[in-house]
């Protein structure tokens, strides 16, 4: 159920509901907009009814939503939310791009691709140090040691940094390192691991599941901001379907259909979608032209050499090249780059 308070409503009004709600046990989330506040209930809230808390003085409007997702609809919070990294803004005018290799691999890798994406006008640099790998015999990442090249290489770049956390156990020492941490498609269901990072206070890039419908993947979204952990990023990084010939097909639509949906941000990941380097470009083109809120794109300074997903990689020249396409694309959607 969510509470849409009347436009300008006084504090205490507000907080008189948030009281009564609180008292009778249910969780109250607060969405404070700019000129209205809206409050998501959760909880057994067939229980309650909804012409009571209608009556109460600076209400407007008692909002029982059929999705059974709330605190990432657009019905809960109006305005778009806007993450926060390190003083990068995702979400807001500016489209942002998340550029680096698969995985962490060794200090001249990261440090060369750093300077490369970096220069390009990449504002967060990516990197595993945890790889979900399909085949347990694959390289399955450099734990801490990676993180802190990526820590370096980021610092040395002024970039904000972001890795793939996947499992409770790692937490902890990842956010010492890292500014966002992101849950991979094979985690997307890892409700235990969405819940404890809704105990965290860092953004979370949730990355679609491969077979995941959209509302499963507010969900999963809602069970982070229920813990309290609003700063969430979605990814959609192409989903399972009959077609063999990309790697997975990026689900355009998807893009507007969230926008319409939640507040929080979306971004695009070509890279993991198709899979080939050669189709990653236009793809990337076609997410900010549909509306995404930024990028997530695999760069390595040397792909021939990579230990994981080199194949899908972008050589630096390239990526060079896409973000002076972005330049002209950005500008014609009415954001900034
Ligand atoms: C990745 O970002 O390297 C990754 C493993 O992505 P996904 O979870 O989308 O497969
Ligand atoms: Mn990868």
């Amino acid at each position: 159920m969510i509470i849409v308070m009347q436009k300008h409503a006084p504090e205490p009004s507000i907080e008189h509901v948030v009281a009564e709600l609180s008292g009778r046990g249910f969780d109250v989330h607060r969405s404070t907009g700019s000129d209205q506040t809206v409050l998501g209930i959760v909880g057994r809230v067939d229980t309650l009814d909804p012409r009571e808390f209608e009556l109460f003085e600076g209400v407007q409007e008692v909002v029982r939503v059929s999705e059974p997702y709330k605190l990432t609809s657009r019905t809960f919070r109006p305005e778009n939310t806007v993450v926060k990294a390190r003083g990068v803004e995702i979400g807001g005018d500016k489209v942002v791009v998340m550029a680096g290799p698969c995985t962490i691999e060794n200090e001249t890798q990261m440090f060369e691709t750093a300077r490369r994406v970096a220069r390009a006008g990449a504002r967060i640099l990516r990197g595993g140090a945890y790889k979900p790998r399909t085949s347990p015999y694959a390289f399955q990442g450099m734990g801490v040691e990676g993180l802190k090249l990526l820590r370096a290489a980021g610092d040395e770049n002024n970039m904000a940094v972001v890795s793939e956390v996947m499992e409770i156990s790692q937490i902890e020492k990842m956010l010492e390192y890292v500014d966002i941490l992101q849950v991979g498609a094979r985690n997307m269901q890892n409700f235990n691991l969405l819940s404890a990072l809704g105990q965290v206070r860092k953004p979370i890039l949730l990355k679609r599941g491969m077979s995941a419908t959209i509302q499963e993947w507010l969900l999963a979204a809602e069970y982070i901001m229920s813990g309290g952990n609003y700063e969430i990023i979605l990814c959609e990084r192409g989903i399972r379907t009959f077609e063999t010939i990309t790697r997975n097909t990026f689900d355009i639509a998807a893009i507007p259909v969230l926008n319409k949906l939640s507040h929080l941000p979306v971004i695009g990941d070509p890279s993991h979608a198709v899979g080939r380097r050669d189709k990653v470009m236009p793809v990337a083109r076609a997410a900010i032209a549909a509306g995404a809120d930024g990028l997530l794109i695999e760069v390595h300074h040397d792909p021939d050499k990579a230990v994981c997903d080199g194949p899908q990689s972008l050589y630096p020249d390239q990526f060079t090249k896409l973000m002076d396409e972005l330049r002209i694309i950005v500008p014609a959607v009415g954001r900034s780059l």
